[in-house]
């Protein structure tokens, strides 16, 4: 069995693994990416910025999963060592990996149950903003419901390694970092589900957060979106939004029936919605804009369905069409080509306030940035802002879940009537 850890300086769980590697009696290889830049570069030539890796024979198991690469290690015939004990990968049952998988990931499926529910609180955007506020509210009773379209995509999640978040020692990853606040909310009692927000209605003491599946509702908001919105969008884009050019597979995909679409974006949402589409869509050309997917994305899912084509180094540059959608133009300078599909689901990111399904609910700034006073209170009473959704002084991830915890407290005020802000002592 050929085991090769790649690990940071001062990862815990890197520790673990090596812990668990040693009881199991498996030699390995560790390749430290902080003291070695060559295997920092091995892993990002593969598109994987995080650490730990395990690959046991080249699969790579990516973060702290013991159970899950004792289920690897199980269909790779390995038999452990003596020292293993009590440990053996034959002990490894299926409630063991979906207690694991139910940890790491805290998203429900969105519910009949869900969409009849009125929320105190709903958080828009489950990063560290988000989180932290539904760790508040939740903690203070508040019944608290997260709705996060792209969990792995946000500026957080996205980060490869974070050392600055204070109290959590050596390097982790960001989605690391989230996960331990995500889990800690709905240790607290918050609910967190996957969804896109179509539009919001805040005219009303009850606020309705549209969504393809429903509705969902809340005696108060916090948008907590970030700032990954694109500024610009490409030429025939705008003109042709809705009629051939989406943004969500759950709200679109069944209107590509047997069709042919393109998918522009090398994220986990460009990932999973093709994955999606893929079960509508005759055919499915993903195009990302650069040599390779992102990272925490599921290329070995996406990548082995028959009907999805995945073309690199292939930015979208236009969309075309006269009086109806024709077709996109993708491709790297100078050999750019039009390819004749019908329909385009984009999932660009850029470093603009996602937050233009607000359109003219709340104030915003002339860059998307959502108005907020002292309190995190925008311009409608009981609707909140946040993290790198307004204009913060500083962008960093302390500072997000700081918002979270002020917007949580100001909801407690406005939802239960209280004359002033009532601080979280234990
Ligand atoms: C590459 C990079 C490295 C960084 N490194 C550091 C660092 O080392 N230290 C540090 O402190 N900070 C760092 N930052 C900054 C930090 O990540 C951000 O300030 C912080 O994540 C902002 O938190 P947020 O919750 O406002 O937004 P985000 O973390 O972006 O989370 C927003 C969430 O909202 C969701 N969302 C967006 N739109 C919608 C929608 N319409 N419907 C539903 N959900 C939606 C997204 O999927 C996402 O999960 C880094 C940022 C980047 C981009």
């Amino acid at each position: 069995m050929n085991v090769v850890l790649y690990s940071s300086t001062g990862c815990e769980y890197c520790k673990k693994i090596k812990a668990d590697l040693t009881a199991w009696g498996l030699p390995y290889e560790e390749r430290n990416v902080t003291e070695n830049e060559a295997f920092f570069n091995d892993l990002h030539g593969q598109g994987i910025y995080s650490v730990p890796v395990t690959f046991l024979d080249h699969h790579p198991i990516i973060g702290y999963r013991p159970n899950a690469m004792k289920k690897k290690l199980q269909e790779l015939g390995w038999t452990p060592g003596k020292q293993d004990g009590a440990k053996t990968a034959e002990t490894v049952t299926q409630e063991a990996l979906a207690e694991e998988d139910a940890a790491e990931n805290v998203f429900a499926t969105l519910t009949e149950e869900v969409l009849a529910e009125t929320y105190d609180l709903v958080v828009i955007g489950g990063g560290p903003a988000g989180s932290s506020a539904a760790v508040y509210a939740a903690r203070g009773r508040l019944k608290t419901l997260v709705i996060d379209k792209a969990p792995t995509a946000g500026a957080l999640a996205l980060t490869h390694k974070i050392a600055n978040y204070p109290g959590v020692l050596g390097e982790v990853t960001g989605l690391e970092l989230l996960t331990l606040m995500r889990r800690q909310a709905k240790q607290f009692g918050a609910t967190f589900v996957r969804s896109n927000i179509v539009s919001v209605d805040v005219d009303s003491d009850i606020k309705v957060v549209k969504l393809p599946e429903g509705e969902a509702r809340g005696r108060s908001l916090f948008v907590a979106v970030g700032s990954r919105g694109r500024a610009a969008k490409v030429k025939g884009e705008e003109r042709f939004e809705g009629r051939g050019v989406s943004y969500c597979a759950t709200c679109d995909a069944a209107f590509f029936a047997d069709k042919t679409v393109a998918v522009v974006g090398d994220n986990a949402e460009a990932a999973e919605d093709a994955i999606q589409l893929a079960r509508f869509a005759s055919q499915v050309h993903v195009y990302l804009p650069g040599k390779s997917w992102g990272r925490d994305v599921p290329v070995d899912q996406v990548e082995g369905l028959s009907n999805v084509k995945v073309l690199p180094t292939h930015p979208l540059r236009e969309v075309i069409g006269e009086d109806k959608f024709a077709g996109i133009v993708v491709g790297p300078n100078g050999k750019e080509q039009r390819v004749d599909v019908d329909g385009v689901f984009v999932y660009l990111a850029g470093n603009r306030p996602g937050t233009d399904f607000l359109g003219d609910t709340v104030k915003r700034d002339e860059e998307g940035y959502v108005v907020v006073d002292e309190y995190l209170r925008t311009s409608v009473e009981g609707v909140f802002a946040g993290g790198d959704a307004r204009r913060t002084p500083v962008k960093q991830a302390v500072v997000a879940a700081a918002d979270g915890a002020i917007a949580a407290m100001s909801a407690d005020k406005h939802v239960n009537k209280r004359n002033r802000i009532v601080a979280q002592y234990s």
